[in-house]
């Protein structure tokens, strides 16, 4: 079998276009979305991170609002900023770009957002509600990959998931997200973590198989039934000396190898990836059409 490659920017696009009408419609009522980034430091990564997040805003008409400050901020600072923008009638969601300085609380800070702007969905607010199964802001990343699944008409309902990982932004969010009821999840879950005895023992009964390990290979060709689904959620550089920026990306599962297996596969970069920021632009346009 050669697998179904899932087009990650290509699902994203198609939200992004659905979420750009719904701006425009906005915006013909007055309304702008907005976001209010915090950047904290100068580390490289952060920094593509956040001008990636505000390039997507711009290109749907989301208007952001760029806060960089440096190393030294205190915590108390930092509060009283995001207590501005819970404020601020113009500002929906909230971003603060993690992580941040070690002499800075991320619970303190995330706790500090009000949930009505949590457009990262990490408010214990946010993922309380998450799990209940009432309507909340869900985790971007975790929310990205329901899309995946949705789009490409992979069935979840009484399907058996495996989920490797256990973070609180992916794995524990995105196992919570398919063991709801209702026909867009209704999965039996299996979490996997380095607890775990025998992974492959699980991985190998698995319809679906979402990894988030963050370790390259964690799932290998030998480990998976005929026909699975993989959802490969990692991002890690491997050196490359072919490479200008002399590495390349890979996930978490061998792609190569589990293409000739699964029936679908995403591929790193291009699959969760895009799909991440395109669900921070919906949570945004759904908290301006609250306002
Ligand atoms: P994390 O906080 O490091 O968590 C990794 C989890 O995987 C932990 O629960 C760990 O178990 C488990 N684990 C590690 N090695 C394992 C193994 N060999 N077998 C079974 N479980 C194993 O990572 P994360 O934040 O969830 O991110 C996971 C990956 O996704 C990373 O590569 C990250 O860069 C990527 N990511 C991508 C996006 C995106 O938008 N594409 C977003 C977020 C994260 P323990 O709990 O027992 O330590």
């Amino acid at each position: 079998m050669l697998a179904k490659i899932i087009n990650g920017k290509e699902i994203s696009s198609e939200i992004r276009e659905e979420l750009r009408l719904e701006v425009s419609d906005l915006k013909n009522k007055g309304i702008i979305p907005g976001l209010g980034v915090i950047l904290v430091g100068d580390d490289p990564a952060s920094k593509s991170y956040v001008s990636a997040k505000e390039r997507a805003c711009e290109s749907i008409g989301i208007y952001s609002d760029d806060n960089r400050y440096s190393n030294d901020i205190s915590e108390k600072e930092l509060i009283d900023k995001i207590i501005t923008m819970n404020n601020d009638p113009k500002i929906d969601g909230i971003l603060v770009q993690l992580p941040l300085p070690k002499h800075i609380n991320s619970s303190n800070i995330l706790l500090s957002i009000d949930p009505k702007k949590d457009v990262d969905g990490f408010h214990p607010v946010n993922i309380g509600k998450m799990m209940i199964g009432e309507e909340s802001f869900l985790p971007c990343t975790p929310h990205g990959i329901i899309q995946l699944l949705q789009r490409c008409n992979i069935k979840t309902s009484g399907s058996h998931v495996v989920v490797i990982g256990r973070s609180n932004i992916v794995g524990k969010p995105v196992a919570n997200l398919l063991m709801q009821k209702g026909n867009q999840a209704n999965a039996t879950v299996t979490l996997c973590h380095t607890g775990t005895k025998d992974l492959s023992f699980h991985t190998k009964q698995a319809d679906i198989i979402i990894a988030a390990s963050g370790q390259p290979n964690t799932l290998t060709s030998d480990m998976v039934k005929n026909g699975v689904v993989i959802i490969d959620v990692g991002v890690n550089r491997i050196s490359d000396r072919d490479k200008k920026s002399g590495y390349r990306l890979v996930g978490d599962v061998d792609f190569n190898g589990l293409s000739e297996i699964a029936s679908a596969i995403t591929p790193v970069p291009g699959g969760v990836g895009p799909m991440t920021i395109t669900m921070l632009l919906y949570n945004t346009v759904m908290s301006a059409k609250k306002r």
